[in-house]
């Protein structure tokens, strides 16, 4: 019998990324990747048993491209419908203060995804297309949406709530909300079990180091702050957005430089972080560039650094103590560079790193603190397709065995 299986989409404004994933082994079964939606020229990449198939013509909109990926699915396997695939499970970026764990399609989620556009206006319209056209292409299994801002839900009032007019707050939702919970959780539980300890007793300090990157404190498995806020603007020192400034920076450039409020959102989310401090945003190309001497991208690794470990001092102070640090994504998991920098000189605070074991990329839970560390230094990889897959069967097997479910 064919393992259960979920496919799992990342709809964003012009792409959709797909996975399909064993829930068992966790392996990707297949993958893949509609690009370029809506413009002149688009690409769809299928990956299947080692196999890579691409097609170049234009992608109307969501509902060709997802017509185009189950094509290649029957046309380059495996097949969609002897794959046991028991839910389909969505990725969807915001979901305020409405959704705090996973929760079933229907058409009244649906329009309460649409109903928090304004607040996420670069990727709910994506998702909300995604789902749409999923929903409609595979009516026989159950859709689950899995929001980036859920695990976070549980963050006390004094972490999320900005110190500005209560009225006006309210009014438009402002708040922090916090994203890339679905890896925070993940890692966070992973964490636990490989140190073989249990999660209710770990105060951890994660570190989600991506082209996007956000820190949380966890306390017994629940969050309790995190860096990223209304949009994942706030916080880290990104690959292009520029993380914590001060907010007259705004006022400044808009009134001093004549630049837009769009202009400026531009430059802030797209053109900051590494990308505006040294030209590249990708650290494999900044650890060049240093190399070749430059001074940019050798200050702009120390700003990065210096960031984080405000972030990791500050969350140390909240949690009261720290007894896991864990380093995750393409970053985290593969620059020893930048764990080494952003943990360095914390020894008095319990913190030392082992520059053997921090040495190269990893790709599996590994220890690189020393033996005489009091805090637990780790890296583990994260997966978030995987994440979504098990929650989606979770969420579904749920609803299955209760008494009142909700029909399939
Ligand atoms: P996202 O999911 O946010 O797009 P990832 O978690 O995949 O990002 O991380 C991508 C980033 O990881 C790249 O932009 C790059 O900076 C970094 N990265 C990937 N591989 C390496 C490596 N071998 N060494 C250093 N940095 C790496």
């Amino acid at each position: 019998m064919t393992h259960p299986s979920v496919l799992v989409i990342n709809a964003g404004s012009s792409s959709i990324k797909y996975q399909l994933v064993d829930t068992v082994d966790g392996e990707a079964i297949a993958s893949g990747v509609v690009e370029r939606i809506g413009q002149s020229e688009g690409i769809v990449t299928h990956k299947h048993a080692g196999e890579q198939t691409r097609l170049d013509e234009p992608v109307p909109d969501h509902a060709t491209g997802l017509r185009r990926v189950l094509d290649l699915f029957a046309e380059h396997g495996p097949d969609i419908a002897s794959a046991n695939v028991v839910a389909v499970g969505h990725r969807v970026v915001q979901g305020g203060s409405l959704f705090s764990g996973p929760t079933l399609v229907t058409d009244e989620v649906v329009e309460q995804i649409r109903s928090l556009v304004p607040l996420a206006p670069l990727h709910n319209p994506g998702h909300v297309a995604g789902l749409e056209v999923a929903r409609e292409l595979l009516p026989d299994v159950p859709h689950v949406v899995i929001f980036d801002t859920a695990f976070f839900q549980t963050l006390p009032e004094a972490a999320f709530t900005y110190a500005i007019d209560r009225e006006v707050a309210a009014a438009n939702q402002v708040r922090r909300y916090g994203f890339h919970g679905t890896s925070h959780d993940f890692v966070s539980k992973a964490a636990a079990e490989f140190l073989g300890r249990p999660l209710a007793d770990l105060r951890q300090i994660i570190l989600h180091l991506g082209n996007g990157a956000s820190v949380s404190a966890v306390r017994g498995g629940v969050a309790v702050e995190t860096s990223m806020g209304l949009t994942p603007l706030e916080g880290l020192v990104m690959g292009t957005r520029s993380g914590d400034i001060d907010p007259a920076v705004i006022f400044h450039l808009h009134r001093t430089a004549g630049m837009s409020v769009d202009e400026i959102d531009t430059l802030l989310n797209k053109r900051s972080g590494m990308l505006g401090l040294t030209g590249e945003s990708d650290f494999r190309a900044i650890h060049e560039l240093v190399e070749q001497g430059s001074q940019d991208a050798r200050l702009a690794l120390d700003v990065y650094a210096h960031r984080l470990k405000k972030y990791v001092g500050s969350y140390l102070a909240v949690l009261g103590g720290v007894d896991v640090i864990t380093f995750t994504a393409g970053i985290g998991e593969n620059d020893d560079v930048v764990r080494g920098l952003a943990l360095a000189g914390l020894a008095e605070l319990g913190i030392e790193i082992d520059p053997v074991r921090n040495a190269g990329r990893k790709k599996e839970p590994t220890i690189i603190s020393t033996d005489a560390s009091r805090v637990t230094v780790l890296v583990v990889p994260t997966n978030e397709e995987l994440a979504i897959a098990q929650q989606s069967v979770a969420r579904v097997t749920e609803l299955a065995a209760a008494p009142t479910a909700t029909p399939l």
